[in-house]
């Protein structure tokens, strides 16, 4: 589609990066599921290995894969994609290319768990020093940092607190050290929030998440501002050898089309839910983006376009009385994982982030008592009914 760049939002995922097929008349992008490209002749394989546009082994690109490639990047305003096999992919490709020895990295204290994980249990024995903090004051931010400070990494809303950080005060911090800014928007989606648009130089996705959408796929992508750090990144990228399969990249452009309509869908439900349980006796305590109690609603309302369709609450009775609310719900799955077209629940302390020292995970407020739901598109009645139900039973 021509001048991709000047059409609206949802023109943009649905079609950006995409063509009809020159040589069938194909609307779907096919999958080109092969692993490697025949050259016309010698010259042409030197040319393709010289630098030149050219497919030449699915693992160095792949036209289903590029697709949704400057998808994404069109989403989010960069100059190019990389396609991950899964999300942990992309942190690390991050990670791979802008740390190494005698470096320091300032994160999020709430990272995704594995985001942090790796960083305190592997990266150290390659020479990286990290600091985790509150980044939803910048100037934690700013205190962490440090001559030899290559990256701040920051998770806005973050994982599981949804704690948000103002993407702009990140940049202006990162950039006066001569660092660069990512930020992992998996939470918010290209749909709700654009970091580089923000003065973030690199965007992350778990695309397992909102993006794909329905719960059938792993997978990744790093959106780079500038062409010089995507060149970087590829070549990392590239030799590291967590890059996407054709199929995989398919799934996840399939299930992209619909990312709007599934993202107001679960946004409504949670408007809603989140305002009934915050007015329910047996709730103690509940952090979402869009009621006015979050600490930082009006961060939200400026850089975010919505906010999102996952919150965070604790019951009265603490930990026992989450295990009877996640044992009891019909509707929304005991499962790690969000952003998918059904509801999921979770008890971060004991699952997705039991890998993190008790001391560490409660400074970073994830508490014993915090249940996760990442709500879905049901019918809001019945996701409201049934947690009416579970909750008179606390
Ligand atoms: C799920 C997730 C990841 C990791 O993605 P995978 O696809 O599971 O490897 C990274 N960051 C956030 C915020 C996530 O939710």
């Amino acid at each position: 589609m021509k001048d991709i760049e000047k059409r609206g939002l949802n023109t943009k995922i649905i079609h950006a990066g995409q063509h009809i097929d020159p040589a069938t008349g194909a609307v779907a992008t096919p999958i080109y599921q092969t692993s490697t490209f025949a050259f016309r002749d010698a010259d042409h394989g030197a040319a393709c290995f010289g630098g030149e546009p050219g497919y030449k082994y699915t693992r160095l690109g792949n036209p289903t894969t590029e697709a949704l490639e400057k998808n994404l990047a069109t989403l989010e305003g960069g100059c190019g994609g990389l396609a991950a096999a899964t999300g942990m992919a992309a942190v690390n490709m991050v990670y791979l290319t802008l740390l190494g020895q005698g470096t320091h990295v300032v994160a999020t204290e709430s990272l995704y768990g594995p985001s942090r994980m790796i960083l305190e249990t592997e990266y150290p024995r390659f020479g990286v020093e990290s600091s985790f903090v509150d980044s939803s004051d910048p100037q934690n931010v700013a205190d962490a940092m440090r001559d030899d400070t290559k990256l701040v990494y920051i998770e806005t809303p973050a994982n599981p607190t949804l704690k948000m950080t103002d993407v702009a005060a990140c940049a202006e911090i990162a950039h006066q050290q001569g660092a660069l800014l990512c930020c992992d928007n998996t939470f918010a989606s290209p749909y709700l929030q654009n970091p580089l648009e923000l003065g973030a130089d690199i965007v992350l996705h778990s695309m397992t998440k909102f993006i794909n959408g329905h719960t059938d796929v792993v997978a990744g992508m790093v959106v780079a501002k500038d062409a010089e750090v995507l060149a970087r990144l590829r070549k990392v990228h590239y030799n590291f050898g967590g890059t996407m399969d054709p199929h995989q990249a398919w799934l996840v452009l399939r299930g992209i089309k619909s990312l709007a309509l599934r993202m107001d869908r679960a946004q409504e439900n949670s408007l809603k839910l989140a305002h009934f349980l915050e007015n329910h006796e047996k709730v103690s305590w509940i952090r979402y983006p869009g009621l006015e109690s979050h600490p930082q609603y009006e961060l939200g309302q400026r850089q975010m376009r919505g906010p999102g369709a996952v919150m965070s609450f604790g019951v009265r009775g603490g930990l026992e009385a989450g295990k009877t609310l996640i044992n009891n719900v019909e509707i929304p799955a005991l499962a790690v994982s969000l952003g998918g077209i059904e509801s999921l629940i979770e008890h971060p302390a004991s699952m997705t982030h039991a890998g993190i020292p008790l001391e560490e995970r409660l400074q970073a407020d994830i508490t014993d008592d915090l249940v996760r739901i990442a709500v879905g598109c049901e019918t809001y009645e019945d996701l409201e009914n049934d947690m009416a139900r579970v909750l008179d039973m606390i």
